[in-house]
C-alpha cells in the first residue's frame, strides 16, 4: 500500500513530480489516521521487544530532509512508541573539528546500532552529500565519491544483520516558509530559527536537487529510501510508523527458544 513511497534501485526520485501534500494509502482523513497511527505504535513497541529479545538483528532508522520537514517531530510522536532501553536517537549537527579532521563515516559509524538495538539518525551521513554540496563545503569530486563509500558503508551494517529504513521528509517550499515564519513569531519556537535557516530556504531548490541526486544513488533493496509527502504532520507520523511495523514484520524478530526451567517448579502456583 504504501509502496509507492519506496524509491526502486536505480530509480529517480522525482522530488518535483510528488506532492508533498499528499496522503497516499492513508486510511481517511486526520482523524482516522491518528487513530491509525496509535494502533501502529503498539504494533510497533511489540515489534521491537522481539527484535530486543532476539539480539541478533537491529534497525537503523535514517530521517532527512530540509529545514522544518519534521525531522524532531517525526522523532517525537513516532518513535516515543518505542522502548527507551532499547532505543537511541542521535542527532547530527555540523561537525566538529575533532569529526573533520576524520573521513566523513567516522562519526556516524560509532553510533550505529548493536544487536537487538534500535537507533535513529536525525540527520546523518546524507549531510555530507547534500548540505556540504548546497554550502560547497568540499570540492565536486570528493562530495561525488562518497556515494560509493555510503553504499558499500551500508551494506556492511545490512550484512551484520541490521535492517536500513531511511526516510526522507517531503515538504514543500511554502509550507517551508510557513514553519519558519511560525519559529519567528512564536516565542515558543523562535529559539529554532537562525538566520542560516533563512538563507537555506533560498536555496529551497538546490536542495531538493542534491536530495533527488543522492537518493537515486543510494537507494538498494536492503538500504531503501521513502519519500515521505511531509507537509501533514499526521500524514508523515502515521506513514514512518507504517513504513517501520512494514519493515519489522519482515525481519520477524522471535523470542529466543530457551529450554524449560524444572526449578521454577519451586515458585509454586
Ligand atoms: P539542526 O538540525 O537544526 O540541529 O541543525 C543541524 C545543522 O547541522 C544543520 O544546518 C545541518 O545542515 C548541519 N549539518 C549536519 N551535518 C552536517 C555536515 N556533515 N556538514 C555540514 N553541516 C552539517
Ligand atoms: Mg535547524
Amino acid at each position: 500500500m504504501l509502496q509507492q513511497l519506496r524509491v526502486r534501485p536505480g530509480d529517480a526520485a522525482n522530488l518535483a513530480e510528488r506532492e508533498p501534500g499528499s496522503t497516499p494509502g492513508a486510511p481517511g482523513g486526520r482523524a482516522e489516521t491518528e487513530a491509525a497511527t496509535a494502533a501502529q505504535l503498539a504494533k510497533l513497541s511489540e515489534l521491537q521487544e522481539r527484535l530486543y529479545a532476539e539480539r541478533r538483528r537491529s534497525l537503523l532508522v535514517v530521517l532527512q530532509g530540509t529545514d522544518t520537514s519534521g525531522k524532531d517531530g517525526t522523532v517525537r510522536h513516532v518513535i516515543r512508541g518505542l522502548d527507551p532501553s532499547g532505543t537511541r536517537v542521535v542527532a547530527f549537527g555540523v561537525p566538529t573539528a575533532e569529526d573533520l579532521a576524520h573521513d566523513f563515516l567516522w562519526r556516524v559509524h560509532r553510533h550505529v546500532p548493536k544487536a537487538g538495538e534500535v537507533v535513529v539518525f536525525n540527520r546523518s551521513h546524507y549531510e555530507d552529500v547534500t548540505t556540504v554540496r548546497v554550502k560547497e563545503l568540499v570540492p565536486e569530486d570528493v562530495w561525488k565519491a562518497r556515494f560509493e563509500h555510503i553504499n558499500a558503508f551500508e551494506r556492511l551494517l545490512v550484512h551484520g544483520g541490521t535492517e536500513i529504513v531511511k526516510c526522507f521528509l517531503h515538504i514543500s517550499e511554502r509550507e517551508q516558509a510557513s514553519r519558519l515564519r511560525e519559529r519567528a513569531d512564536d516565542p515558543r519556537k523562535r529559539w529554532k530559527l537562525t538566520s542560516a535557516d533563512l538563507i537555506d530556504h533560498g536555496r529551497f531548490g538546490d536542495y531538493l536537487d542534491a536530495y533527488d541526486f543522492a537518493i537515486e544513488r543510494t537507494s538498494t533493496d536492503r538500504s531503501p529510501w521513502w519519500i515521505v509527502p511531509a507537509d501533514h504532520k499526521w500524514y508523515r507520523n502515521w506513514a514512518v510508523a507504517e513504513i517501520l511495523v512494514t519493515t519489522l514484520s519482515e525481519t520477524n524478530p522471535h523470542y529466543p527458544l530457551v529450554p524449560p526451567m524444572p526449578e521454577a517448579a519451586a515458585l509454586g502456583d
